[in-house]
């Protein structure tokens, strides 16, 4: 008993302190792709050709986060260095649309609004849908429990029935067999209710985009508020959107849940 007691005095605080920007990755990490067009030379397609899943485009030069695997391929086949990937792991969007990463500026995800803050700000209970993936996404969504992310500081928890959840997260491609599934499962939320799409896989069908059993990610019928890129995304680009999300990286970061909740 002890010994166990040092030891633990000894690992010291191992749960990442808030704000999340004061949070460096290693430069292994793949996060968000910086692009430099002028260094294009004309007609190269070298990126978009090795590019698996058609995110890259050029005229103008813009990567499609939503359907980028950060595989680098891209970054390899570049003879001009005009796409470099960096270790910025923020990378959620609640739209489609600004998942288009161009040159310059990437707008980081925006919080709810006031009455969606009031209801969900402070707790929120989530229900996990995997629809047809690899496990990687949910890898990382069970990563965020660890003491290292401690997602239930900041009052967010995974629960085990829909009708106790005021979302869903949503991984995988939305297979055949999965899509009544995860229809029903979203059916059985009480409104309001939030949706959350993590990984390549569940926002555009990723690898299997156009596959016969994908369905190319959450159905367009289904309103998605949060956008989680990453193939799968780090638990780091999860809760960083999440929280922005919920409005809680406001003055300078995010704090952990007020009032404190009793254990
Ligand atoms: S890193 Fe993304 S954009 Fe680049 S080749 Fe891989 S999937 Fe395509």
């Amino acid at each position: 008993m002890f010994r166990m007691l040092k030891a633990r005095i000894q690992q010291g605080r191992r749960t990442i302190r808030v704000p999340l920007e004061a949070v460096e990755l290693p430069e292994r990490f793949r996060g968000r792709p910086a692009l430099d067009a002028s260094r294009c030379d004309d007609g190269c397609r070298a990126c978009s050709e090795a590019c698996p899943t058609q995110a890259i485009a050029i005229q103008p030069l813009r990567v499609d986060l939503g359907a980028c695997l950060f595989c680098t391929a891209c970054q390899d086949a570049c003879p001009s260095d005009a796409i470099r990937y960096t270790t910025d792991y923020r990378l959620a969007a609640r739209s489609r649309e600004a998942l288009i990463l161009s040159e310059g500026e990437y707008p980081l995800a925006q919080a709810l609004d006031a009455k969606m803050r009031r209801l969900f700000g402070r707790s929120l209970k989530l229900r996990q849908v995997s629809a047809g993936g690899c496990n990687g996404c949910e890898s990382e969504l069970v990563a965020l429990g660890n003491v290292v992310f401690d997602l239930s500081r900041f009052g967010v928890e995974f629960v085990a029935s829909p009708r106790h959840a005021d979302g869903i997260v949503v991984t995988g491609t939305v297979t055949d067999n999965m899509e009544h599934a995860l229809r029903e499962t979203y059916a059985a939320v009480p409104s309001p209710r939030l949706v959350i799409a993590v990984g390549a896989c569940a926002i555009s069908g990723g690898p299997f985009a156009g596959a016969d059993a994908s369905h190319g990610g959450v159905p367009r019928d289904i309103p998605v508020d949060l956008y989680v890129p990453g193939c799968p995304p780090h638990p780091l680009t999860i809760l960083d959107g999440l929280l922005r999300m919920l409005g809680r990286m406001e003055s300078g970061g995010a704090r952990e849940a007020d009032p404190p909740r009793a254990s």
